[in-house]
């Protein structure tokens, strides 16, 4: 909602790391109005979904700044799958990412009442999105032009038509450059800030093995939703010979957490008469591997090795059944990890139809 104002408003893009907090302080300084769009997906943020009164709350006692938390995840996921501009190092599409961001922002001027977007970008402090190119890139593909506004390295590029329309006052703007922090840590400390993230934090987009594991994801089921990729920052991973997909989860956190991201069509197993981890089957269409789903939790109980009764349920329509586990060797569980790896590996353009094909009756 807009609110009336005297002051211009900014929009500026807030990750919650330091650059972004100092974008917004060395702006509410000379007086703009500023409010931080918090966006979350799947990939970044995603905790603070249920929970954004408490961190506008927080963000607002914390460093002074307003702000909104906007959940982008599924237009986030449909750039995930094909960026115009390439993944990084991992499968982070930050130009993309950026650009996506910029344009959401854009969208929202109006509903907001402002006429400017910042963002806490630094020329120079990261390989692929802060070179001077792509910030140029970024700019000019998110089409706000003219309206996009660096604050902390603003001196390093020509004034924008927001600083000779007298709308931001340039001279009190910054000229940080590189990947060095001293300059930031000075002016966290000129504006009271003590305490806030790591850089780079937070993006799970730049882990290697969520990474990795999201790229196989993506080859194996191209459709997949926000859900899957939640799922896919959990536990341990197999690839079933019909091409279902079950995660048993490592530790009594990622159990529960197993639990809540049970969906239609997702069937849980438990062990019947054991401690033991909870496991997820998804995309499964009949019940022709239960016995090895069952054997793979069996695996990761104290009584690996051994036979052992497992619980399969389908929570909410109170389906369920007992299935005893087959005998598992580590080879098994093993070869059984690795085709979820190298089958969506070898199909990971989202174009490819997947075939899997495991010759039949091996299980
Ligand atoms: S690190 Fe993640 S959140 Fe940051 S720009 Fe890259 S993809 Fe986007």
């Amino acid at each position: 909602m807009a609110r009336p104002s005297k002051y211009p408003t900014c929009l500026a893009l807030y990750s919650g790391g330091l650059d972004s907090i100092l974008a917004c302080k060395v702006l509410q300084e000379q007086g703009i109005h500023v409010l931080a769009l918090r966006f979350i997906t799947p990939f970044f943020g995603y905790k603070l979904k249920g929970r954004e009164e408490s961190f506008k709350k927080k963000t607002l006692a914390d460093y002074g700044i307003e702000s909104e938390v906007i959940d982008i995840s599924e237009i986030y996921l449909k750039m995930l799958r094909d960026p115009r501009h390439g993944y990084g190092r991992y499968i982070n599409p930050c130009i993309d990412c950026k650009i996506l961001m910029l344009q959401e922002a854009l969208k929202r001027l109006d509903e907001f009442g402002a006429c400017l977007i910042a963002t806490g970008e630094v020329l120079g402090q990261r390989p692929m999105s802060q070179r001077r190119d792509s910030l140029r890139i970024i700019e000019r593909d998110s089409g706000t032009e003219g309206l996009l506004l660096r604050p902390l390295s603003a001196l390093h590029f020509s004034p924008t038509a927001i600083e000779t329309r007298g709308i931001v006052d340039r001279s009190r703007l910054l000229g940080l450059s590189g990947r060095g922090r001293k300059d930031q840590m000075a002016l966290a400390v000129r504006y009271g800030i003590k305490r806030y993230p790591a850089p780079a934090g937070g993006c799970v987009l730049t882990d290697p093995i969520i990474s990795q594991r999201l790229k196989c994801i993506f080859g194996l089921w191209p459709d997949l939703g926000v859900n899957d990729c939640l799922l896919a920052q959990l536990g341990r991973h197999f690839l079933l010979p019909d091409r279902s997909w079950l995660v048993i989860g490592r530790r009594e956190r990622e159990n529960s957490k197993l639990v809540s991201l049970m969906t239609k069509g997702d069937i849980q197993l438990n062990m019947v008469s054991a401690p033991g981890p909870v496991g997820l089957w998804r995309k499964t269409d009949s019940d022709t591997y239960a016995a090895l789903a069952a054997g793979i939790l069996c695996r990761y109980t104290k009584m690996k090795g051994q036979p052992a009764d497992v619980e399969l349920s389908c929570p909410g329509i109170g389906k369920k059944r007992i299935v005893r586990g087959l005998v598992l060797s580590d080879r098994d569980i093993e070869r059984l990890n690795t085709d979820f790896h190298r089958y969506g590996n070898r199909h990971r353009h989202p174009d490819n139809i997947v075939t899997v094909h495991i010759p039949p009756g091996q299980w």
